[in-house]
């Protein structure tokens, strides 16, 4: 029987698979793999809950595949050096895997390419194919808004119905494989349950009918409530495929005409169309990964005074809604959109500290820390990004406290300082 390898890296589901698709149609046997390697588990934009939510991802998806006759086969090492010897074991004609855009797993992928292994690349990562929106001269997008006007022409006319989930995969059998390594304590996932089954608990009901995202518009500034959907953990691993998201998203906003609804699903839209726009910019433009997009701002004399830093990270500034939202990011994994923006404001334009030192917090912190949306936030706070705020709009986090947490519950929850600060004394608690 033919048989093929599925690498499994950013993609851990079952549904609308591409690269698992690819994978049986050229079997029919597939042995999915992923392989452990230390380079990306131990470096220093690691994080130990994101790798927990990985583990246990992959512990999920291994039940889903033996629920139709295969496994997960779980390998440590250099990936080149892994899956030349699976190939040898199962005598594998090809490896198919997503394709991914950071400039680490560009250059992983090259050293497997450059080993004489068969690895094919199949999109998937994003709702449309990485690079496939270019401006009419055949170059990158590097402005939001026209881009973004680009993506929305192409949503009804190339996405593709989604593809189902295999019934039964064929997998050899007697393969070795490593024990997973128990990284955390379950508990300190208690806010996202890793895997598959999980992104669809959450994005059927936000996208529903009377789903919160047709109050997506007006309440997703708003970290005192639950207006956006926590889908991002989800996406970042491939638990839940791009297009399917849009998809969903689409039929909401169908469905909102038809009952009268306000539109939030077109901004919902929107923010995936971000996500898109940032794996573009990070697959089109390696260097932003340590540098300015902008170069003349790699020259910013920074003050990168280490105490701020640390109080910044503790949730220790003194300003309620920073500290809120880096308490909530400590005590949970995740944080709110508008707070990131504002904490990274802080950090970059108030404390004069280097982004970088940010967002490798935010990578080591963070369930979904994204090397593409992570950097793009950062860049776009700092101002030294693409179509990126301009260096002298800076967050005011007693304004932004005010307009976006007026009752001061999101700063109540998280800094048991306050519980008792009388509402008229909130915003300036001092
Ligand atoms: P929703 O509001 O429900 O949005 C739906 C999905 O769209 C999200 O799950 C996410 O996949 C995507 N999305 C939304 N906003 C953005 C955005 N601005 N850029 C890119 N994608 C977006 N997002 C990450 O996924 N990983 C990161 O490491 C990350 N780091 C960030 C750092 C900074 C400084 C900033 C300002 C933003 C960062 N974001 C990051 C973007 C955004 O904050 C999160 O995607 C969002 O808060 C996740 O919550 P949600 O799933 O409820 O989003």
């Amino acid at each position: 029987m033919p048989t093929s390898v599925w690498w499994v890296r950013r993609d851990l589901r079952l549904r609308d698979n591409p690269a698992l698709a690819h994978a049986i149609a050229h079997g029919p046997g597939v042995v999915p793999v992923f392989i452990l390697d230390e380079r990306l588990l131990a470096s220093r934009s690691a994080g130990a809950r994101r790798n927990a939510f990985l583990l246990g991802g992959m512990a999920q998806l291994d039940r889903d595949l033996r629920a139709r006759g295969s496994r997960l086969i779980v390998r440590r090492g250099l990936p080149e050096v892994e899956l030349a010897r699976l190939c040898a074991e199962v005598q594998a004609t090809a490896i198919v895997a997503q394709q991914d855009c950071s400039p680490f797993a560009q250059r992983r992928d090259q050293a497997v390419m450059s080993a004489l292994l068969p690895l094919v690349l199949v999109d998937g990562i994003a709702a449309l194919p990485i690079g496939s929106v270019r401006k009419a001269d055949g170059n990158p997008y590097t402005v939001f808004t026209p881009y973004s006007h680009r993506r929305q022409d192409l949503w009804q006319e190339r996405i593709p119905a989604p593809l189902a989930a295999p019934q039964r995969i064929d997998t050899p059998a007697g393969l070795a494989s490593c024990p997973l390594p128990d990284l955390l304590p379950d508990s300190s996932l208690n806010d996202f349950v890793p895997g598959e089954p999980e992104a669809w608990r959450r994005l059927r009901p936000f996208t529903n009918v009377d789903g919160a995202i047709h109050a997506y518009a007006e309440q997703r500034n708003r970290p005192d409530l639950n207006g956006t959907s926590q889908l991002s953990p989800y996406l970042r691993f491939g638990m839940l495929s791009a297009q399917e998201a849009v998809l969903a998203a689409l039929a909401a906003r169908d469905a909102a005409a038809n009952e009268g609804q306000p539109d939030g699903a077109t901004t919902w839209l929107n923010e995936l169309i971000w996500r898109d726009f940032y794996i573009d910019v990070l697959h089109a433009f390696p260097h932003v990964i340590d540098a300015a997009f902008r170069s003349q701002y790699d020259a910013i004399a920074w003050h990168n005074d280490p105490d701020q830093f640390d109080a910044w990270t503790a949730g220790h500034t003194g300003y309620p809604f920073v500290d809120a939202a880096m308490r909530q990011l400590a005590a949970t994994g995740w944080m709110h959109n508008r707070a990131r923006m504002v904490v990274a404001s802080f950090l970059v334009k108030d404390l004069l500290i280097d982004w970088r030192w940010g967002a490798r917090w935010f990578m080591q912190q963070l369930i979904d820390g994204d090397p593409a949306a992570n950097n793009g936030g950062w860049q776009w706070s700092a101002g030294t990004g693409t179509d990126a705020a301009p260096y002298f709009r800076i967050f005011n986090p007693v304004t932004q406290g005010a307009k976006f947490d007026p009752r001061g519950d999101y700063r109540r929850r998280w800094i048991p300082e306050l519980r008792r600060v009388p509402d008229a004394a909130i915003h300036t608690p001092w």
